[in-house]
């Protein structure tokens, strides 16, 4: 993805400077100025609102302003203010101040700074921990009334290590808004807290179905305030994925059931970690600090014009994102603010994880102190992220969170785009196969996944389709997935790339292809409702499309309950057996075996030693993607077979055994043994 973007950006900055070379104007190094400004870190908590006994005081970081006011209003959208405090600035820290004697509950406030001479339009900060309806105004509220009953017990799941978690990523319309759903609140918050519902055939949907199918952690596409829903129009019933951030620190209006009443989604979004929690489930969220959905008018700008962003040469926004701008995590105020923004997120709504956006926008050193600082709130979290950016970025390659920096960030996971490529085939071109549809010359990519990525004695790099040299330091560092939100689903994607096989025969691909993923060492990733088959219609980019394309039909639960059943073994067989889960490079190393098969296509190895304490002396994992059956020979004994011929039985009573010697491998499946 990096490539392919880098060269048409790289392509264009080329072209432009050529066209332009004799009038670029002089504009100035701003690193240097940036730089030199005064940094105030929110470790104290106290940007950009404080309400204590003495009143409500108000703290915005704006090195530049001359002048700074606070605008207070009765109403979170509409009405003029009320009141206007004038704020007094601290040269050593930045940061301007005012007070009001009184606590302020149930008002809302903006602030507006004057810059060259200019009064800029208002703005409710970047600190806004609760907000009006579209995020226009910050709102004073007191925090602790939004905690649900029991809060203070709340605790998500424990792991022992990144290997143990199994994420089901997941948007909360896709989830809930089909009417299939039976679920009360569709497409909201409060979807995940409902027990007890069903399709109109009766299985459960909702959480129920999560903890039926056995994940550990639901992964939550962007959840804090974003720009794209309009909240006073919600029958509108718009859809947006939510990559266009406005508000960081509070929860988005359109997932609540009253975006007018700031505690509203607080409590709302409370509710239902506490309900995952309650039922064992984890509770990843998305963040995007990478770009802002607006430039001049973001809150960034706004309060600071330019340091939080990278500018070309010229002086225009630089664009790494690809939504025509992107964040400078290098400058300390956003380094502090990236760290304090999930921090927050961590402590006040108990987040087990996160997920990074285009994470190589940001440098290594604010990912090294991410994943440190969550640590010490929580050692169970998991942290990880895309390692590429959409488009070029002045940053320097070498500072770059990239995934073949993952060795230099020990405490962060990326998205492994090696087995996702060669197992399905190639993300963007929709006829492209790989290993599990059947084509060959991926078997070396496809081993890179199976090692976690890390250095292992039987895996040649240099034959890597995507990476050519072991960039994790252990399996804990890599996330294995077939498909996300991002492109054409599975099911699109082997619609489009098998367009002669019926659907038995593709949803056969679609277990093979997720069984070498949640085999595979490292950190097992799947999109919600492919356990079910759901298509998005066969449409790669799906980020507005409507709920009839994004919605998850839950009838599909009947329809291809043969499917869920796999999905559910699959997930129960690597919960069982620890082996699959090793978190240590040199374990892997010492006890993957892979064997010397000749016949393309097909991948054989073992797990040997009681891997990671596994019940079994040795699992033999063999993956035939080829669509027609193939022998193979593995080593005579006594094997109790968990998987054949498209079907699993994690606990191995109903498949039968095998004496070894010469094994038949049935078209397109996983052959799992253990003994
Ligand atoms: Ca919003």
């Amino acid at each position: 993805m990096t490539d392919k973007f880098m060269k048409i950006a790289m392509a264009g900055l080329i072209g432009t400077a050529l066209a332009s070379a004799p009038h670029v104007s002089a504009y100035p190094d701003m690193d240097a100025v940036y730089n030199s400004f005064p940094t105030y870190s929110n470790k104290g908590n106290d940007l950009e609102l404080t309400v204590d006994k003495t009143g409500t005081h108000f703290a915005l970081w704006s090195p530049q302003a001359t002048q700074a006011r606070v605008y207070i209003y009765n109403n979170g959208r509409t009405g003029t203010p009320t009141d206007t405090l004038d704020m007094k600035k601290d040269s050593a820290s930045g940061v301007w101040r005012a007070s009001s004697p009184e606590q302020l509950y149930g008002k809302f406030y903006t602030f507006s700074i004057n810059h060259d001479g200019k009064w800029l339009a208002e703005t409710p900060g970047v600190w806004a921990k609760a907000v009006g309806a579209n995020g226009t105004r910050a709102a004073i509220i007191n925090m602790a009334a939004t905690n649900p009953e029991g809060w203070e017990n709340d605790k998500g799941p424990e792991l022992t290590n990144n290997t143990d978690a199994i994420l089901y990523e997941m948007h909360h319309r896709d989830f809930s808004i089909h009417p299939s759903s039976g679920i009360a609140n569709k497409g909201k918050f409060l979807a995940l807290t409902e027990p007890g519902t069903a399709n109109p055939q009766g299985q459960s949907t909702g959480i129920d179905h999560l903890k039926d199918l056995g994940v550990t952690h639901v992964h939550i596409l962007p959840s804090f305030d974003y720009n794209s829903v309009d909240e006073t129009n919600l029958p509108a019933n718009t859809y947006n994925w939510g990559y266009d951030p406005v508000n960081y620190n509070a929860p988005e209006g359109s997932y609540s059931t009253n975006p007018s009443d700031p505690e509203t989604r607080i409590r709302e979004m409370k509710e239902m970690v506490q309900a995952l929690h309650n039922a064992g489930i984890g509770v990843v969220m998305d963040v995007v600090y990478n770009h802002t959905a607006q430039n001049d008018e973001s809150n960034f700008s706004l309060t600071a014009p330019g340091y939080y962003y990278r500018h070309r040469a010229d002086g225009t926004y630089s664009d790494a994102s690809g939504c025509g701008n992107e964040t400078a995590s290098e400058r300390q105020q956003m380094r502090d603010f990236i760290v304090n923004s999930v921090k927050y997120w961590a402590k006040e709504y108990h987040i087990d994880g996160f997920r990074f956006d285009l994470m190589a926008i940001h440098d290594i050193a604010t990912m090294n102190q991410v994943a440190d600082e969550l640590r010490k709130i929580n050692p169970n979290i998991i942290i990880y992220g895309e390692g590429w950016t959409a488009g070029d970025s002045p940053l320097p390659v070498e500072q770059r969170a990239l995934k073949d920096h993952a060795y230099r960030m020990p405490g962060v996971a990326v998205f492994s785009d090696d087995i996702r490529d060669a197992v399905k085939g190639h993300y963007s071109n929709a006829a492209d196969r790989g290993f599990a549809s059947g084509k060959t010359g991926n078997e070396e990519t496809v081993k890179i996944g199976i090692v976690g990525a890390t250095n292992h004695p039987q895996v040649d790099y240099s034959k890597g389709n995507n990476s050519k040299k072991a960039y994790t330091l252990s399996p804990n560092q890599v996330v294995n997935y077939v498909s996300c939100h991002d492109d054409m689903c599975l099911t699109d994607k082997l619609a489009a790339s098998l367009p002669d096989a019926d659907e038995q025969q593709r949803k056969r691909v679609a277990r093979l292809a997720q069984t070498i993923v949640f085999t595979s060492q490292g950190i097992p990733f799947m999109f919600a409702g492919e356990e079910v088959f759901r298509n998005k219609h066969g449409i790669h980019n799906t980020y507005n499309s409507p709920d009839s394309v994004n919605a998850i039909d839950w009838n599909l639960l009947d329809a291809n309950a043969d499917q869920n059943e796999y999905y559910r073994q699959l997930i129960r067989l690597r919960k069982q057996h620890p082996a699959f889960r090793m978190s240590d490079a040199s374990e892997v190393a010492r006890n993957l075996v892979f064997d010397n098969v000749k016949t393309p296509n097909v991948i054989s190895y073992s797990l040997k030693n009681h891997a990671n304490g596994d019940p079994a002396a040795e699992i033999k994992v063999i993956f035939n993607g080829n669509p027609e059956a193939v022998t193979t020979r593995i080593p005579r004994g006594k094997w109790t077979i968990l998987a054949n011929d498209g079907v699993i039985d994690a606990d191995g009573k109903t498949l039968g055994t095998s004496q070894g010697g010469k094994v038949t491998v049935p078209p397109t499946c996983a052959l799992i043994l253990m003994r």
